[in-house]
């Protein structure tokens, strides 16, 4: 890196992408090309199955202006992200961005002039999001109801495409959570932070690595390690069952003994120990979602496992690094 100018890493993390790989690194160099920053590209290797790795290594070879890590496995995009985190080397910040070229890395000198205003954090908004309407719809209720159920804000319509600076990136680096939601941590942290508006192109080359599972993955461990608010909803939801079957009680006694009517009830009977049941199997699982929570962070295993790096063109392998 040269010395006089900003210098700034651009984090990637590929996941089967042989697909945009060229096309990405095509555009990447426009972009180093053209900015007065001293930028240095980490590409991390997700555990892909594809050429992805492969091509990796020989960009990271021939250009020292691109690094390359390797995780030993698939460990998903929020531990890749991680990953790569810790293997950073600019001085001023980090540009976090996805390899499917839907964040587009032109942005890069927007983002370091908010930057260099004393922001800490700028992230990306998408004023249009050219995305499949049920991706669309689906995400902008997640982020309603988080919004309702967290107290940390993350603003609508964001994914974890964002500049963050170097100190912000070092804080990330000392958060040990293990089911990781990176846009909420990165609101979380604080300091002056900033959305710029982009308008989201679709995915042209390959298909979504996001499929509804993982999805749904990430949408619970966005809710369960934010909120505390399952955790109220049972607590009333008990209130009220409780309240209610005294209600049904007194109208029954006096039903009995002053109209002299004995209810039949037996539909009533089935409905409720069918209904309290259910109610209670669905607590005892947001508990469930919680302690499994707990399981998992005292466990206090590493949360990826660095396989090799090639960095300045050199190899480094695991030992070195572990
Ligand atoms: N990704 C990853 N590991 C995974 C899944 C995805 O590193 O297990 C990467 C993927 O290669 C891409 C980014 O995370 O660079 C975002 O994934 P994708 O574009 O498939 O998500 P979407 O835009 O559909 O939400
Ligand atoms: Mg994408």
């Amino acid at each position: 890196m040269e010395k006089n100018k900003p210098q700034v890493n651009l984090l990637i993390p590929l996941y089967n992408e042989e697909e945009v790989y060229d096309k990405l690194i095509e555009r990447l160099t426009n972009v180093i090309e053209k900015t007065t920053l001293d930028v240095s590209v980490i590409l991390v290797d997700d555990g892909s199955k594809d050429k992805t790795p492969f091509f990796m290594r020989e960009t990271a070879l021939k250009d020292e202006r691109f690094s390359a890590v390797f995780l030993s496995r698939n460990f998903g995009h929020q531990l890749a992200l991680t990953a790569g985190l810790t293997c950073i080397n600019a001085t001023e910040a980090v540009l976090i961005l996805d390899g499917d070229l839907q964040d587009p890395p032109e942005l890069l000198d927007k983002f370091y002039a908010y930057y260099k205003e004393g922001y800490d954090v700028v992230y990306a908004e998408r004023s249009s999001n050219a995305e499949k309407s049920f991706k669309r719809l689906t995400s902008r209720w997640f982020y309603q109801l988080f919004d309702r159920m967290t107290e940390t804000k993350i603003p609508l319509n964001t994914g974890d495409f964002a500049l963050i600076s170097r100190r912000v990136a070092d804080i990330l680096n000392q958060m040990p959570e293990e089911r990781r939601f990176i846009r909420g941590m990165r609101s979380w942290v604080g300091f002056k932070q900033k959305g710029i508006f982009f308008d989201r192109p679709q995915r042209e080359y390959g298909e979504t690595k996001y499929p509804l599972t993982k999805m749904l993955r990430l949408a619970l461990d966005g809710i369960f390690s934010f909120s505390e608010v399952p955790i109220k909803l049972i607590i009333n939801l008990g209130i009220l069952a409780v309240l209610s079957s005294f209600i049904f009680l007194t109208i029954t006694l006096y039903r009995k003994f002053y109209l002299d009517v004995v209810g039949e009830g037996f539909t009533a009977l089935i409905f409720a120990i069918t209904l309290f049941g259910g109610v209670q199997l669905i607590s005892i699982g947001v508990l469930g979602e919680y302690i499994v929570r707990i399981f998992f962070q005292v466990k206090e295993r590493p949360l990826f496992i660095i396989e090799s790096r090639i960095e300045k063109q050199k190899e480094i392998n695991g030992q070195e690094i572990l």
